[in-house]
């Protein structure tokens, strides 16, 4: 059944006089993703930022679960169920495919159980790492130094390290960016893999993808919502084209 996992409520930001994000209020349902949209300099990493909690808001609050988690640390959160990627990789990439994702995988364990090197611990982050590559779809490329992929397998290595936490809800920030159309074409199919048990923030450029991929839209411009609603919605709407869209949507 559909559930709302993580819910965002009149989100600020300030830097100084600047508002990157204005009042943002969003909800992230499971088996949906929310695409935000918007122009550079729109608030949308920033966004991502409070969501994560590697930003503290200056106003509004957070939900995850049952948890308000603002304020939260980055490390809290992503224990939460919380997983996010980066705009600028993450990836240790003198590393193979396997140990990066691997890595990430045993990230989630606190802090203070790392020391305790269990068989048992041990078997459960392969077995989650294991998971994350073959979802995916890396498992061929497990032996290949990270620095070796191709761009779009290093995104896709981005994905799985993700996974690798077991989010319940994925922040991703621009997945696409700098891909071919066979690169773009492959991450949308794993995208729409991947949203069946999770909810998904997506933040990402290119409109094709964004319309096939998106459930609900959010509109960003300097900070502040313009446009939220379907895909069908926010195509509809005349402001949004005139900001931003253009006339090929
Ligand atoms: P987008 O991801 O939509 O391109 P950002 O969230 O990165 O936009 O940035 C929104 C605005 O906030 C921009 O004007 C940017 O310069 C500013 N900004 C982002 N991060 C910081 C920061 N750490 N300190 C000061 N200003 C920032
Ligand atoms: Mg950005």
């Amino acid at each position: 059944m559909n559930e709302v996992l993580l819910s965002a409520k009149n989100l600020t930001k300030r830097f100084g006089g600047l508002a990157a994000v204005n009042d943002v209020s969003v909800d992230l349902w499971r088996d949906q993703i929310h695409a935000v949209i918007g122009p550079n300099g729109a608030g949308k990493s920033t966004l991502t930022n409070l969501l994560s909690g590697d930003l503290p808001p200056t106003s509004g609050t957070v939900h995850l679960g049952g948890h308000n988690i603002t304020g939260w640390s980055p490390e809290k959160i992503s224990a939460q169920g919380l997983g996010r990627s980066y705009q600028k990789t993450n990836i240790f990439l003198p590393f193979t495919v396997w140990e990066n994702v691997r890595l990430a995988a045993q990230s989630r364990t606190p802090h203070a159980a790392r020391w305790l090197q269990t068989a048992a611990r041990m078997k459960d982050i392969n077995t989650r790492a294991e998971k994350a590559l073959e979802l995916a779809g890396l498992t061929a490329r497990r032996h290949s130094v990270a620095g070796a992929t191709s761009h779009g397998e290093q995104r896709q290595l981005e994905i799985a390290m993700t996974l690798a936490t077991e989010p319940q809800v994925l922040l991703l920030d621009e997945p696409l960016a700098g891909m071919g159309v066979a690169e773009a074409e492959r991450m949308v199919a794993l995208l729409l893999t991947i949203k069946k048990q999770h909810g998904m923030l997506l933040v990402e450029h290119d409109m094709d993808a964004v319309f096939t991929l998106a459930d609900r839209l959010t509109v960003m411009v300097n900070g502040q919502v313009i446009a939220s609603g379907t895909p069908a919605e926010v195509r509809a709407d005349s402001g949004v084209q005139a900001a931003y869209l253009g006339e090929e949507h």
